[in-house]
């Protein structure tokens, strides 16, 4: 297998985090601790199709660079939240930054308490998330 190198650090090769919860097999930066999620992953998660992930058209190129395809990805807030996520258009792969994690389980721990959250509008990647959420709590 070719080798991947984290988006945010460039040099670091990026390691394995295997999720009992899930039974997947991620890719995570050992350095930043950044979380990549190959096609197939997402589409376990989301449990549908990832080309179906819709790019909001306010979506703009990202600094990063895709880890498969070596191309530049694009980057889009998180629906309700300040948090960029990089998603490569080529591959529909998406990459997480540790911090970006946390900030989104913040703010989505807000509005659920609040009854706001509303998944059909926005991407759907709402359970994705809840669910990569949940397994890296520990
Ligand atoms: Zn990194
Ligand atoms: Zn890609």
């Amino acid at each position: 297998m070719q080798k991947r190198r984290c988006p945010t650090c460039k040099k670091t090769l990026l390691g394995t985090l295997f999720v009992k919860e899930l039974d997947l097999e991620l890719d995570q930066c050992p350095t930043c601790k950044g979380i990549w999620f190959d096609k197939n992953e997402l589409e376990q998660l989301v449990d549908s199709a990832a080309s179906k992930i819709s790019v909001p058209p306010e979506a703009e190129p990202s600094m990063r660079v895709c880890p498969l395809c070596h191309k530049k990805m694009l980057v889009f807030h998180y629906p309700r939240t300040l948090v960029s996520v990089d998603f490569c258009r080529s591959c529909k792969g998406l990459w997480l930054d540790q911090g970006e994690l946390n900030q989104i389980r913040a703010v989505r721990d807000r509005l659920e308490k609040g009854g706001q959250l509303d998944d059909k509008s926005g991407i759907s990647l709402g359970r994705f998330i809840k669910v990569a959420l949940a397994s890296f709590k520990k």
